[in-house]
């Protein structure tokens, strides 16, 4: 199936809406990590996102040292490679601070409007503005300009309220203020009505919820805080006005506050520091067991089967996809794909 288009992408997120559950959307950062989420999504019939962080962006370019430039080499990739599988996979991009909007996210949507022009589909589903170190106000102020100009393309923003809290990408929220870890339903509100007749948007409201994997215990989330947020959207502009919320920092969660979350709204699930890890496990064990056969030590010539990179990268690969199957049962999408 290829990317889909925007009106596919609607549909599907308005299905795990309504179906109560949720799309896996897995960070990559190389052609590896892309082939491990896209054979999971395949192999489970689940829909699923593949999304690129700014650091990804630039790690991928190479020699260019330029994030917008390697987002879309990873989105051709995904374009070519999803043509053969059997699902939709989603392309979008993950968080992008203020500071960067000009090397990120303003130069894709130039590119989206530059193969609008010459009557190419899109590359991309969505853009995310992370705003969540402004004021509320100032956030929501320049989510609307972006909104604005990604509407007529049929992209969707994702926008931030409140803060998440740890570490990932070079944003460092260790030391966030408690309060901004929780969203409350007036700013879901206040969100809701300056973006609705904008464009479609999806919103990442934080309950507690942190980036990375903490010992059991040292993270406390509160689900209620997204039921509480689209009730009272939805007491005030209907059923239909609920939210399609974000879970960001999916990696070290209880399941069952998975599966809560996702009555309340919650429609895509970011999984980056789990698949991190399992991709590099069998690698270490790789070399760890192999020591003789991966270096030439002592003069000897080391094993050629050993060193192929391929023979690592492929196990990695093969963990990674165990990771993100994973997610994709837990957020209840297996076999869910509309393709
Ligand atoms: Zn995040």
């Amino acid at each position: 199936m290829p990317v889909p288009d925007s009106a596919t992408f609607a549909r599907i997120l308005d299905n795990a809406q309504k179906n109560d559950y949720a799309l896996a959307s897995i960070n990559v950062t190389s052609s590896n990590s892309i082939n491990a989420a896209l054979a999971a999504f395949a192999e489970s019939a689940s829909d699923g996102i593949i999304q690129f962080s700014t650091g990804g962006g630039e790690f991928f370019s190479g020699p260019a040292k330029d994030m917008a430039l390697g987002a879309i080499a990873m989105a051709e990739m995904v374009h070519r490679i999803s043509d053969r599988i059997g699902v939709y996979t989603p392309v979008t991009t993950d968080h992008c601070v203020p500071e960067k909007l000009d090397k990120f996210v303003r130069p894709l949507i130039e590119n989206e409007k530059k193969r609008k022009a010459a009557g190419l589909r899109n590359l991309f589903n969505g853009f995310m503005f992370d705003g969540s170190e402004l004021p509320l106000a100032k956030n929501i102020s320049i989510a609307k300009e972006l909104l604005t100009d990604m509407a007529p393309l049929g992209i969707i923003l994702e926008v931030e309220v409140g803060v998440v809290g740890g570490e990932e990408d070079g944003i460092d929220n260790t030391g966030a203020a408690h309060d901004k870890l929780y969203t409350t339903p007036d700013d879901m509100v206040y969100a809701y009505e300056q973006l609705k007749d904008i464009g479609r948007f999806t919103l990442a409201a934080t309950f507690g919820n942190v980036h990375g994997v903490y010992k059991p215990g040292n993270v406390k989330l509160k689900p209620t805080i997204l039921r509480d947020g689209n009730a009272a959207i939805c007491a005030k502009y209907g059923e239909t006005a609920k939210l399609d919320l974000v879970f960001h920092g999916g990696s070290g969660s209880e399941l069952s506050e998975i599966h809560e979350t996702l009555e309340y709204g919650v429609v895509k699930m970011n999984v980056d520091t789990d698949c991190q890890y399992c991709f590099t496990r069998p690698i270490a064990d790789h070399m760890l067991h192999n020591y003789e056969g991966v270096l030439r030590v002592d003069g000897e010539m080391g094993d050629k089967k050993l060193y192929d990179p391929r023979s690592y990268l492929k196990k990695a690969e093969v963990s990674m996809k165990q990771r993100v199957l994973q997610a994709c049962e837990d957020l209840r999408s297996l076999g869910k794909s509309i393709a």
